[in-house]
């Protein structure tokens, strides 16, 4: 039986990747220390005897012998991230080198989840993996751009250096249930304001755009690629200006965030929010949108989950749970 390592198991994606693994016949061990994540996203997973959780600060080494890591611990939301960006940046850092370090140790395979933030507020449109971005090193959000940037640095330098097995997903906007209420992030916040009738927050004009990926998506595009050959891999990139096996991971479809809060409140007909304007963050991007041709072909993937979809299913999640 396959054993699999997924740290940020217990947060919003990692628990949708530990319960896919699950049903894939794995053993898995989620590794978390519980900053975003919570135990209530991996309850239903402890009813498999396959499933264990370990309360680990990945910033700290840690040793077990598994055939696949996949590395997600690090707060997603600019609200957490910004709470603590000194610890933000070790996640990024330390956790890849510790997941790195263990992968060269083990020879495990190593998936390690980036973010279209490496492109900070991009001046391409749509992203393509060869832009190299343009990010402030300074600012609130630099925590997490370019401990991700990093991130990315010691993969892609383990990989030639060492010749360890590590494939890269730039994740961008990712949605759906299990995302904490509280957790800041644009859809869960529109979401809960809707529900509870208060004021839907629009920061700045409400113009800039996102792209917004269904979870299940993204977590079937982190399996398939998971489950191709190294050989084929670095066959596929050896004729690409890229070398590292990095791709993005996203759905195409791009949105302003007025749209989403009107279709928000389109499927939340009985509503009584009203939109409402307020300042825009510092760094704030201002357009975001993946070309996603290389996991096309890579993967054989796109996403299947529209928008008004995912919606539907996010808004029924956070309706159940705050009964
Ligand atoms: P999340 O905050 O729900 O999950 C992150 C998990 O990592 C949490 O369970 C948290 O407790 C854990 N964690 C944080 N620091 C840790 C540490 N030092 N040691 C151990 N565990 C730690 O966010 P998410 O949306 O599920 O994001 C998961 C990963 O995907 C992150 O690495 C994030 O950067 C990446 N990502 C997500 C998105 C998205 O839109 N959801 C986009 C781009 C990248
Ligand atoms: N946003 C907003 N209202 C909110 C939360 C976020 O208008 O209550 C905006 C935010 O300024 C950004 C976009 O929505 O332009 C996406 O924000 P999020 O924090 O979800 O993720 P980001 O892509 O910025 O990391």
């Amino acid at each position: 039986m396959k054993k699999a390592l997924v740290t940020g198991g217990a947060g919003f994606l990692g628990s949708h990747l530990c319960a896919r693994l699950l049903d894939d016949g794995y053993e898995v061990t989620a590794l978390d220390n519980l900053f975003t994540g919570t135990k209530e996203n991996i309850y239903p997973l402890f009813e498999n005897h396959r499933f264990s959780f370990v309360l680990h600060d990945v910033t700290q080494p840690y040793w077990g012998q598994f055939d696949e890591i996949y590395n997600l611990a690090c707060p997603a939301s600019p609200v957490h991230y910004q709470h603590n960006p000194v610890e933000t940046l070790k996640s990024s850092v330390l956790g890849m080198m510790n997941m790195l370090d263990l992968a060269l140790k083990t020879k495990a395979k190593l998936l390690h989840t980036s973010t279209s933030e490496i492109y900070g507020d991009p001046l391409v449109h749509p992203q393509v993996e060869t832009y190299w971005g343009n990010v402030n090193s300074i600012g609130v959000r630099s925590c997490y751009d370019e401990g991700k940037r990093c991130a990315e640095t010691l993969a892609a330098d383990y990989r030639r250096e060492y010749n360890v097995d590590v494939r890269m997903v730039r994740i961008f906007n990712t949605y759906g249930p299990n995302m904490h209420p509280k957790d800041g992030r644009v859809i869960s916040n529109f979401i809960m304001q809707a529900l509870a009738n208060e004021d839907i927050t629009l920061f700045g004009d409400g113009m800039q755009t996102r792209s917004f990926q269904y979870c299940t998506d993204l977590v079937r595009a982190m399996r398939r690629y998971m489950s191709l050959d190294r050989a084929r891999i670095d066959a596929f990139f050896a004729g690409k200006k890229l070398g590292t096996p990095v791709i993005n991971t996203g759905n195409p479809g791009e949105y302003t965030i007025r749209q989403l809060a009107e279709e928000v409140l389109r499927l939340i007909p009985e509503s009584k929010s009203r939109l409402v304007f307020a300042p825009l963050p510092a760094d704030d991007p201002k357009r975001r949108k993946p070309d996603i041709t290389l996991a096309k072909e890579l993967l054989g993937w796109e996403p299947e989950v529209p928008l008004a979809e995912g919606l539907a299913r996010t808004i029924e999640y956070f309706k159940e749970r705050s009964k």
